[in-house]
């Protein structure tokens, strides 16, 4: 048999085995006694009985053999600035970080909220959670006052850990006015803002409340916090991402499957070893900067660098000039990021020496053809795509090079990862599809491989009935995705079955789109759906009710209002969920019942065929669409 079908076979046959090999791959303090409970289905608890700590695993355990390789470089093209910490220095940072917390009251089991740019004190202050216990809750720095409001409302921190300000492209994005406006917003009030100065933008701190870091580090400098022994299934995080409703959901994590988890991807899927450099260009606040720019590499002894910035600015050669620089060995990236770089002058990459390269990893997003085929030409190296979600923290199908050297087929991410007994499903029956390029619903068997989500925080029934409920007939887990499989089990991605929309790798839900939209109080009705997009793969796109329509009579009032709308967005949700075009209607396409027809909708904003329209009330509705998008 050859080497990886047999790998995976044993993964699923032999679960327990495959996975207590696996944990060899991590410290723990007490070895667990039971590899998997799933005596509660849908849900599952890896390594039960075993006692770990994530920073542990990340950092103290490195120190013996390599207390002075760099572990953390922070690199900023916005204030050209490179900070390089050695495992030995991000020990005595994560501890100072660590004490700095605990004095503000942080216990284990608290949540911290952490609203930061790429800067090394975001890394710092993650760790510091897991080593004390506490759960982090990262937001994205691109995230507006509503969408960080929400998302303080539901973890309830205990405090808040932010800066004065993010950069991007050269513009400073002053972070503290967001935060104060959040907490105003927000029914929870965390009893602590600690707050790291860049010296970017001024910033008031509030007595009492807000504390500056700075001060408070120097007061710590030697303090030893040790590690906390924590449950393996005691929850490392929680990570919020958007779904067909406007509530965004608390993905919870648990810490010893994850830590298990990242260490195997770090050995079978990425080849990696201690010693070598990863360099992830995406964000910690998204589940690839938690699995890949911090948790992963650090678990393997690796160089991790942290990216603020374009990939750009000043030129399109910054991510190799990094790569040549500190001898980059795996690369990860999204489809977007490369398709911006695929504008620019190819000479860019040209100018380097990316011999230590292995591979370019891409996710987030489908990869498409000319854009695999364009960097893989380029680099010389192979570009290996891989599909997965916040959900589940680490790839459910890619190559597992790392196991047996397969090859890629365009358009397809790969086979279904070890662990992962990915099944196609058909929507309506619950049916398994079990021929080759049959269109059904990426399912997953459960219980889960370790590493995937445990539960949606502080909502166990969300979790069962939103990812296990969705098929008539079987408890499996969905992903929202459409796919296909062929005759060899290569998979293909067809596009979500919700309301989610992926634009330029970012998921965003339209409900919540619509929500802020619909805030605005000239709007009376709004529905957004994803337009596809050269660069971005898709778009936001809403087409709104106005409730008064009268002074809409030319393109100059039209252009106002779809001014200010986007304004509204910017504010609450942030620039990332702002639609590219809010298109004035006098009425959106409907069933006679009221639903509103998304998919149609959608259909004629891509200028598709709509398909069968016959429960249509309004024929007329399309047709202004229709007009509008040309
Ligand atoms: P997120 O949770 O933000 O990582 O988004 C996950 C979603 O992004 C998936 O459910 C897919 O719809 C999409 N996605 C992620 N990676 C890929 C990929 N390699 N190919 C196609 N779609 C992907």
């Amino acid at each position: 048999m050859p080497q990886y079908a047999d790998f995976y076979r044993r993964s699923i046959e032999e679960r327990d085995a495959f996975w207590a090999e696996q944990a060899r791959l991590i410290d723990w303090h007490t070895p667990p006694q039971q590899v998997c409970d799933d005596s509660h289905p849908p849900f599952a608890r890896w390594f039960v009985g075993g006692t770990t700590n994530l920073c542990h695993n990340a950092v103290d355990r490195h120190l013996k053999d390599r207390a002075s390789q760099p572990a953390l470089v922070a690199i900023s093209t916005e204030t050209d600035t490179e900070r390089s910490y050695s495992f030995a220095e991000l020990h005595a940072e994560v501890q100072r970080m660590a004490a700095v917390l605990r004095g503000l009251g942080v216990q284990k089991g608290d949540r911290v909220l952490i609203y930061m740019p790429m800067i090394a004190e975001a890394a710092f202050a993650m760790l510091a959670c897991a080593r004390i216990g506490a759960l982090h809750s990262v937001v994205f720095g691109g995230f507006a006052s509503g969408s960080l409001a929400s998302r303080i409302e539901d973890a309830e921190p205990v405090a808040v850990v932010s800066a004065d300000a993010g950069s991007r492209g050269g513009k400073v994005v002053p972070y503290k006015p967001l935060l104060d406006e959040a907490i105003q917003l927000s029914r929870h009030k965390p009893a602590a803002v600690l707050m790291v100065d860049r010296g970017l933008a001024p910033m008031a701190l509030r007595a009492g409340r807000d504390h500056d870091w700075a001060a408070l580090r120097a007061r710590h400098l030697d303090t030893q916090v040790p590690c906390e022994w924590v449950d393996s299934t005691h929850p490392s995080y929680t990570l919020y991402t958007s779904g067909t409703t406007g509530k965004p959901k608390g993905v919870q994590r648990d810490t010893g499957g994850y830590a298990v988890a990242l260490a195997a991807s770090m050995k079978h899927i990425f080849d990696a070893e201690a010693g070598q450099t990863y360099f992830a260009t995406s964000d910690i606040g998204w589940v690839v900067g938690h699995s890949y720019i911090i948790y992963g590499p650090l678990l393997a002894g690796m160089t991790t660098i942290m990216y603020e910035g374009l990939p750009t600015r000043p030129d399109a050669g910054v991510w190799w000039s990094i790569v040549e620089k500190y001898k980059v060995t795996h690369m990860f990236s999204a489809p977007t990021a490369v398709r911006v770089l695929k504008k620019q002058d190819p000479a860019y990459l040209a100018r380097y020496d990316l011999s230590t390269l292995k591979a370019l990893w891409l996710a987030g997003e489908p990869l498409d053809e000319p854009t695999a085929q364009w960097i893989a030409g380029a680099l010389g190296r192979p570009v290996i795509d891989n599909y997965w979600q916040t959900e589940t923290g680490w790839p459910i199908l890619t190559l597992v090079n790392g196991v047996e050297k397969q090859a890629a087929r365009f358009g397809s991410p790969g086979k279904a990862v070890y662990g992962y007994n990915v099944k196609l499903i058909d929507e309506a029956t619950g049916e398994e599809l079990r021929g080759a390029n049959q269109k059904g619903v990426v399912a997953i068997e459960g219980p889960l491989p370790p590493g995937c989500m445990q539960t949606v925080w502080r909502d166990d029934a969300r979790f069962v009935n939103t990812y296990w409920k969705s098929i008539p007939g079987r408890m499996v887990y969905s992903t929202f995705d459409w796919g296909i499989r062929d005759a060899d089990g290569y998979f293909f991605i067809l596009g979500r079955t919700d309301d989610v929309i992926n634009v330029a790798g970012h998921r965003l839900g339209t409900r919540e789109i619509e929500e802020s939209i619909a805030a605005h109080p000239n709007i009376a009705e709004v529905a957004v759906v994803g337009v596809a997009d050269a660069l971005k793969g898709q778009v936001a796109m809403a087409f709104a009710v106005a409730r008064d329509a009268s002074g809409l009579v030319d393109e100059a009032a039209r252009l106002k209002l779809e001014g200010e709308v986007m304004k509204q967005v910017d504010a609450q949700l942030g620039a990332v969920a702002r639609p590219a075009r809010v298109h004035f209607v006098t009425v959106l396409p409907k069933t006679r019942s009221g639903k509103l027809l998304r998919r149609a909708l959608q259909a004629v904003a891509e200028r598709r065929d709509p398909g069968d329209l016959t429960t249509m009330e309004d024929p007329a509705a399309l047709q202004q669409v229709k007009d509008l998008v040309g």
